[in-house]
Formats: structure tokens, sequence, C-alpha cells
């Protein structure tokens, strides 16, 4: 037994070597890709319930020479952790505002661009004045605009998110709660902070076709933010029969393989040309 906790232990710290060593060659990467502006956006559309394109969220891609292709769930912790976040952020609203601002060129009624925003990037106190500039430089509308956040922002200093989020919503922005029903208690901060619209998470949606449990949770969190006047987006609509139960309960907004996968610019255009 004590040979194998021995030969446990070096297969343990050989392993946190190897992550630490992936970590750093992640990170020295991610520095060459943003000089060389190799961080790409794919676009998933928002339907509304019938179905009409009406906004878009914005998602980072990165593939590596290399390494290939680099979930965002690998390489965002990485930025969060290195202090790359703010110019990857930077890059991918560059490109997001840019791309928003042509499509709507030729649209009666614009699209909505949502934008991913860490929470860590509201622990400096550049980011409303950064995010606006992007906006600025793009000619993108800030009504255009939707900024999606995740309920971590307020474990730190909430004060400080609250004064924050009130400063982009006088700038004209619309704010997001993603990933809702994820989080440690995601009822008290709706009362106190200004947001316009909550997401539902995927693990609300998955699954509520088959498990009344799911069903009857995920139609709660709808009923809550309706009663509290938010626009209500489910995420990670995957079949007719979600669409339907989410429709039939309120839901405002979907996005989901269903409607659409996430897509390189170009085919989003397409698919916009197409009908949207
Ligand atoms: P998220 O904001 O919750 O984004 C939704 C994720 O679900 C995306 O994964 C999307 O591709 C995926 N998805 C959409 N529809 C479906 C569906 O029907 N089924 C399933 N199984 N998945 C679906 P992705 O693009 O890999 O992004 C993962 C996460 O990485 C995002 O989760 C977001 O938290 C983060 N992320 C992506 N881009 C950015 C960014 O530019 N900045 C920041 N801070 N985070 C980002
Ligand atoms: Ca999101
Ligand atoms: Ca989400
Ligand atoms: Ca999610």
């Amino acid at each position: 037994a004590k040979k194998r906790g021995r030969n446990n232990f070096q297969f343990f710290t050989h392993d946190l070597n190897r992550i630490a060593d992936e970590r750093l060659n992640l990170e020295a990467a991610m520095r060459v890709a943003l000089e060389r502006d190799e961080f790409t956006v794919h676009y998933q559309a928002k339907v509304d319930a019938s179905r009409r394109i009406v906004g878009v969220e914005a998602l980072a891609r990165w593939t590596h020479a290399e390494l290939g292709v680099i979930g965002p769930d690998r390489f965002i912790p990485v930025a969060e952790e290195s202090g790359l976040i703010m110019p990857l952020t930077l890059a991918v609203l560059r490109r997001a505002f840019r791309d928003a601002r042509q499509w709507n060129l030729g649209r009666a009624i614009p699209l909505m661009v949502a934008v991913n925003l860490s929470p860590l990037l509201f622990l400096g106190d550049d980011v409303v004045d950064r995010v606006c500039t992007a906006l600025d430089d793009e000619g993108l509308p800030a009504n255009q605009v939707e900024l999606e956040i995740t309920e971590t922002v307020f474990l730190g200093d909430d004060t400080r998110a609250v004064s924050i989020l009130a400063e982009f919503k006088a700038r004209g922005f619309r704010l997001a709660m993603d990933d809702f029903g994820t989080g440690y208690s995601a009822l008290s901060y709706l009362r106190r902070f200004p947001l316009d619209i909550i997401k539902i998470d995927r693990s609300l949606v998955t699954g509520l076709e088959q498990e009344e449990e799911v069903a009857m949770i995920a139609s709660a969190a709808i009923s809550l933010g309706k009663s509290l006047r938010k626009t209500v987006v489910a995420e990670g609509v995957e079949n007719a029969a979600q669409f339907d139960f989410l429709r039939r309960n309120g839901c405002d907004e979907f996005q989901g393989y269903l409607l659409s996968r996430p897509l390189p610019a170009a085919q989003f255009t397409a698919l916009l040309a197409a009908g949207g």
C-alpha cells in the first residue's frame, strides 16, 4: 500500500507539472495569437417565438497552427489568470461590433449583438471606457449591444459591480445575466441590479422534455424573470420539444443547436440573407 501511495504521489506531481507546463505554453501561445490577431469570433443566432433572428451572440474561437482548435472553456480561464482577458475581450468585441455594424446597415430592425464579459474585467477601473472606445471606433450604437455577465461578478465588491453596471446602462447598453440558474443564490441580486435580460442556463433546458423536475425548474425560472419584467432567453435549445415547452411557458428568445450552431461570420451573413 505504501508503495502504491508513493507512485500515486509521483503520478500526481507529474500531472501537476504537466498541467502547469501546458498552462504556460498556452499563455505564451495566446500572447502570440493576440499579437497576430488570430482569435476569431463565431456567431450564434438568437430567435424569437416565431423563429425570426432577433440577435446574435459572439463567441470567441481560436485555432492554433499546431495545437488545433482550442475551446473557450480552455483559453478563457488561462486569459483570466494571466491578465490577457482584457486584450482578448477587446479583440472579440471589436470584431463583433464591426460585423454587427455591417449586418445592421441593411436592416430596418437592428440585430442585437451580445458579447460575454468576464467578471474579472470588473475588477479593473477602465472596463466601461475601454468597451465604449471599441464601440465608438467601430461605429456601433450602444443600444444595439447586450453585455452578458455572470453572477460571480457580484461575489466580490458588489457595490462596485452595481456602479459599473449602472454606468454601462447609462451609456445605453442592455445587460443580460448569463447562465441563470447555475449560481450560488440567484435571487437576491435580481432586485438590486439593473438587468434587462435573463438567460436561462442550458442545464435547465437539457432534459426538460424527459424529466418533470427539470421542466418545473425551467418554468419557475421563466416565471420569475417575466414577473420581474425581464426579457427571458433560453440557451442550449436542441430539439422541438424543448422549444415548444419554453415558448408555451413564456420564454421570449431562444438559442441553441435546433435554431443554429455558432457560425463563422460569412456563414452567419448567409443565414441572415436567407431569411433572418
Ligand atoms: P456561454 O456564454 O454560456 O455560451 C454558450 C455555449 O453553449 C457556447 O459554447 C455555445 O457554442 C454552446 N451552445 C450553444 N447552443 C448549444 C446547444 O444547443 N447545445 C449545446 N450542447 N451547446 C450549445 P462555447 O462557444 O464553447 O463557449 C463556452 C463558454 O466560453 C461560453 O459559455 C462563455 O462563458 C465562454 N466564452 C466564449 N466566448 C467568450 C468571450 O469572448 N469572452 C468571455 N469572457 N467568455 C467567452
Ligand atoms: Ca454567454
Ligand atoms: Ca450562457
Ligand atoms: Ca451556459
